[in-house]
Order: structure tokens, then sequence, then C-alpha cells
């Protein structure tokens, strides 16, 4: 039986539209300001789409685009003077920054309560602790996802492919924190296929075309592909070998129109959150 589409664009227009109709109806707008050193092309059309979104979602939007030439100490200055600005809720430094430049002390520098993109040493701890703070946006968009499909993660074997700091690690830890039994997989892992074909839950956030085939999807699970990876033709591609996996899943999402838009409507989600922990109204 062919698995259930899920579909990130969906919830990301319900997510964005939620986040609308609240700001509409503040005062003082939600800001955010995106940072981008240098010119790579990626970050540029990044920076573009969370323009796009922030106009969508009614709030402020602000960016820096600064020179591939910029100091270390001219990074902290636009970051010192966007912590002290009333109407920037949010800030989000695009990485990986040019190489001479310290991107831990950068991140370092943001304030914790304007981390929207929760990167910081505080918000990941706070996440650890499981204190509330922001939730780091394409893991949240899983869980968000997994919610709007009625799956709960209880119980359940969740296997996750991936144990990056910005995916695999925070994800293992946010399907913990809802019950789930949780085993992380590696490039170290002995028997991925064995591990994956355990799973009724199987999230992988690998960045390698393919690595997931149908033979290491159990029957029924349900299959969340972070990956956005490029095939020779260009278009874009996840982890899993989709077409084969979904005759065999229960649950399953596309790539693109999966967790991509979500990630996206959950940064909105969590500007508009700061600005009312700023006390806009
Ligand atoms: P990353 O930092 O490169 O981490 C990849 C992880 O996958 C590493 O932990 C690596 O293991 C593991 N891995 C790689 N090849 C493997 C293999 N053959 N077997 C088992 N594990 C393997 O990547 P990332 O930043 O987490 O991003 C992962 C993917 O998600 C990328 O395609 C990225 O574009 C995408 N992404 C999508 C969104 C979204 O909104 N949809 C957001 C962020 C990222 P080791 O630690 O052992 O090297």
């Amino acid at each position: 039986m062919a698995a259930v589409v899920m579909d990130g664009r969906a919830l990301a227009a319900k997510i964005k539209e939620e986040v609308r109709l609240r700001v509409e109806r503040m005062e003082h707008k939600p800001g955010m300001a995106v940072v981008l050193v240098g010119d790579n092309p990626a970050a540029l059309a990044y920076e573009s789409g969370k323009q796009r979104d922030c106009q969508q979602c009614g709030i402020y939007y602000d960016t820096f685009r600064l020179p591939e030439s910029t100091t270390q100490q001219e990074l902290l200055e636009v970051i010192g003077v966007l912590n002290d600005r009333e109407d920037i809720d949010g800030i989000l430094l695009l990485v990986p920054l040019p190489g001479h430049l310290d991107q831990r002390a950068a991140v370092m520098a943001i304030r914790p309560d304007k981390d929207v993109d929760c990167v910081h040493p505080v918000n990941m701890g706070d996440l650890m602790l499981g204190v509330d703070s922001f939730q780091p946006c394409t893991p949240a968009g899983v869980i968000r996802l997994l919610d709007e499909y009625h799956i709960d993660p209880a119980g359940k074997r969740c296997v996750m492919v991936g144990r990056s700091n910005i995916v695999g690690k925070p994800q293992a830890v946010l399907l913990l924190k809802r019950n789930g039994t949780v085993t992380v997989c590696h490039t170290k892992t002995r028997d991925l296929a064995g591990e994956c074909r355990q799973a009724d839950i199987l999230v992988s956030a690998a960045g390698r075309a393919g690595l997931i085939t149908a033979d290491m999807v159990k029957e029924g699970a349900v299959v969340i592909d972070v990956s956005i990876n490029r095939d020779a033709q260009g278009r874009l591609r996840g982890d899993v070998d989709y077409a084969a996996a979904a005759e065999k899943a229960g649950y399953i999402t596309p790539v693109p129109g999966g967790i991509g838009p979500v990630t996206r409507s959950i940064l909105m989600e969590n500007t508009l959150t700061a600005a009312l922990r700023h006390g806009k109204k």
C-alpha cells in the first residue's frame, strides 16, 4: 500500500497564517534581522526566502549584507547594534562564515533571547535540560509534522540518521522529550541498514542522496527526509529512495515540499515568540 504523503507546504501555510493573524493584531510588530557575510549564492537565496516569509507574516525585516572582507570586530559590532535595537526581536546569522571569522564567537555574541534560530549554547543547553526556550527550527518542524498527522513518538523506536548540531542532535533530544526510544546513527554506525529497519519513525539528515533504500524501511514506518541534495540534473532530492520507500512506508515526506517549508515557518513562529517575550503587544 502506498504511504500517506506528509504535506509540509500545507502545514507551513497554516503555521504562517496563524503567525500573520497574531501579528496583525499587534501594535508593535515583531522584527527580524538577517546577517550575511560574503556573497555565497546559496546564502543569498536563503536570505531572500526569509524576506518573503517575513513579508507574508507581517514581520518587519532588515538585512545586513557585509562584504567578504568584514573583520571579526566589525561583525561583532553589527551583532551588538542588533542586540540593542528594540525593533529587532530575532537575529539570524547565516553560516558558514568566511574562514577568517570566528563563527563560535559570533554566535555567542547574539543575545539568547534574540536567537530565533536556536544556535546559541544557552538555548541549546536549555533544550537539553528540557527548559522551554526557542525550538531549533528543523527538528521542531519534524515534530510539528508528526503532530499534524497524529503520529505520537511515545514508546516508538525512532532512528535518527545524522548527528549534526543543527539537525541530528537536537532532533534526538526532541524525540526523546516526546518519549520516543531514540537511536542516533552516523558514519561510524556498524549496521545502518539494520538500525533503520528497526525504526517505527525514521528521520534522515545525512545529506546523501540515495542513502536510505526501500529495503532499509520497515513496513508501515514513518519516513521523514530532512536532507536537501541536488542530483546530477540539479533537481532536489532527499536521502531516501522516495518512490520505492513510499510503497513500503506508512507515511513519508517528499523533497521538496516536506520538512523544508515547515522549518521556514517555525522561524517565523520563533520570531513572534521572541517579540511577545520582549513585551510587544
Ligand atoms: P551535516 O552537518 O553534514 O551532518 C550530516 C550527518 O549525517 C553527520 O552526522 C554524518 O555523520 C551523517 N552521515 C553522513 N553520511 C552518512 C552515512 N553514509 N551513513 C550514516 N550517517 C551519515 O549535515 P546537516 O547540516 O545536519 O544537514 C543534513 C542534511 O539536511 C543536508 O542535506 C541539509 O541540506 C539538510 N537540511 C535541511 C533542512 C531543512 O529545512 N529541510 C535544514 C537543515 C539541513 P558523521 O557525524 O559521522 O560525519
